[in-house]
């Protein structure tokens, strides 16, 4: 690759800011309840953003703290959180996590990722992302858009997302961790799509292997 990450992202930034950024709003809102951010994350998996804020909306009308999911059944959660993809295991998820959080954890979510780990609903992606969003502690949040684009312009050569999240911890500095998340999602949602990228309008294509091996 013969861009930085550094002028890489900037030129993506500049790019994406024609775009929405339905879960930056979100967030900003929301920057005091931490089990909102892990249960907006943790909803949002295999679904669009739009759908995870109007259900989100609704599900924290009625959650605010883990007592709240407690008191609240596994079908009145489903109901309230559908219609997410999977929503019936992701209710199920959420009231095991209320509990093992209240018994384990002393009712207060871990700030590490590795205890974030052993909680139901909660893989890598997850707990990078919330490490890096609720504590502000590094967190590499490795998705699909972000594995893809880093990959398609050459920046790296892995076949799975851990495998990506395990190079850039190795090669990326800190800095740009929480970063890349946020820049390349956007991207991947409009330009650089999984089908039918649009690379002619693309501001990085005279960077991109992709590009220039089709
Ligand atoms: S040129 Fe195409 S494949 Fe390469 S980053 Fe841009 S949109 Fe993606």
């Amino acid at each position: 690759m013969k861009i930085s990450i550094a002028k890489l992202l900037n030129i993506i930034d500049i790019s994406n800011s024609g775009f929405k950024h339905p879960l930056e709003d979100f967030f900003k809102k929301r920057q005091n309840n931490n089990l909102h951010f892990l249960i907006f994350i943790i909803l949002s998996a295999r679904t669009k953003d739009e759908t995870t804020v109007v259900v989100c909306q609704r599900l924290f009308s009625k959650i605010n703290t883990i007592d709240d999911i407690l008191k609240t059944s596994q079908k009145e959660i489903q109901k309230l959180v559908y219609p997410v993809g999977f929503y019936k295991t992701k209710a199920k998820h959420l009231k095991l996590l209320a509990i093992i959080l209240k018994n384990k954890f002393n009712s207060k979510i871990p700030d590490n990722i590795e205890n974030l780990l052993t909680l139901p609903g909660v893989g890598r992606k997850t707990a990078n992302l919330f490490v890096d969003l609720a504590f502000s502690k590094p967190g590499i949040c490795v998705d699909t858009h972000v594995h893809r684009i880093l990959n398609r312009i050459g920046y790296l050569n892995t076949n799975t997302t851990f495998e990506t999240e395990m190079y850039l911890r190795n090669n990326l500095d800190k800095k740009y961790w929480g970063k890349i998340n946020s820049s390349l999602v956007v991207y991947g949602q409009n330009i650089c799509k999984p089908i039918n990228p649009k690379c002619l309008i693309c501001k990085i294509n005279r960077y991109c292997s992709y590009y220039s091996t089709r």
